[in-house]
């Protein structure tokens, strides 16, 4: 014991406790800020809240509602976020130490979207590309045509040459393969969307609040370059700052580097 705080005797070991503890919930917090999880987790926290509040007033039937849906929350938690776990433990093993050894290169995919998308761009063809990550989209990908192909340049030109019979609609991918073309994508229901937005964009952007999906899309009236992540869009991309996105999105890199924070497609560009 080093010191007392109140009737609380502290030990050496009591201080590392604590500030382990303070470390790894800064670590989490810091890991899924801004994912939907994180919004999720912030569900618990006020149920928490509450059901200690109902607790020390003695609100008997307060804190049996609250406990009832802690226990409830805890399973869906585990159940909704198995993604956001997964990708936690994905992390862990990516830390610096493990990267050390295990060195792991830039996906070749991302060229090839980044490439067709510019030239798709400079073509005014209208282009939605899904790039899934961990959420998957079943019932999206059953409106379209499935594909299962490697992702290359022209593929990708191909789909969304508009006198292709494919280039109505998203395309979805994941990593290096085209699961599926002309998928239908649900549609934002977002009241706060630029009105001079076309379905195109509101799809984009609907698809994107309901997965962790990143989407790229190109305007047919006017060429410019969009990303959208989390509900989130960025209009006019340059070259540069799509790889950016992608690379940061995609390529294994360390965290601080990488898109999951809050506000990714408004921060830093
Ligand atoms: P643009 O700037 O390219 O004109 P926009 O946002 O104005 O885009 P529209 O002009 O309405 O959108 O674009 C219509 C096209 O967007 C359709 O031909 C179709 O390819 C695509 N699209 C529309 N709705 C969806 C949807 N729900 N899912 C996937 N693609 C869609
Ligand atoms: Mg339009």
């Amino acid at each position: 014991m080093i010191f007392k705080f109140g009737f609380l005797p502290i030990t050496i070991i009591d201080i590392f406790d604590i500030g382990i503890v303070a470390f790894v919930i800064y670590q989490m917090y810091e890991f899924l800020r801004g994912s939907i999880a994180a919004r999720m987790f912030m569900g618990l926290l006020v149920i928490l809240f509450f059901s200690v509040v109902g607790e020390l007033l003695n609100m008997s039937a307060l804190s049996w509602i609250m406990s009832s849906l802690k226990t409830v929350w805890v399973i869906a938690f585990v159940i909704i976020f198995q993604p956001d776990l997964r990708r936690l433990l994905i992390y862990l093993g990516q830390t610096k130490l493990v990267r050390a050894i295990v060195r792991v290169g830039e996906p070749e995919f991302i060229n090839d979207v980044v490439n067709a998308t510019i030239e798709m761009s400079n073509k005014n063809f209208g282009v939605i590309i899904v790039m899934l990550r961990d959420v998957g989209v079943k019932s999206v990908l059953e409106t379209g045509i499935n594909m299962q192909a490697q992702v290359s340049k022209p593929l990708i030109a191909s789909v969304f040459n508009p006198r292709s019979p494919l280039h109505d609609g998203a395309l979805v991918i994941r990593n290096d393969i085209a699961l599926a073309a002309k998928c239908l994508l649900p549609l934002s229901q977002n009241p706060n969307i630029d009105p001079a937005l076309g379905t195109r964009h509101r799809a984009a952007i609907g698809i994107s609040e309901q997965s962790d999906a990143i989407v790229i899309v190109v305007s047919e009236e006017t060429g410019m370059i969009s990303i959208v992540e989390s509900g989130n869009m960025v209009r006019g991309l340059t070259e540069d700052m799509l790889r950016k996105k992608l690379k940061d999105a995609f390529a294994p890199l360390p965290k601080e580097k990488r898109g999951w924070k809050f506000g990714f497609v408004t921060s830093d560009t």
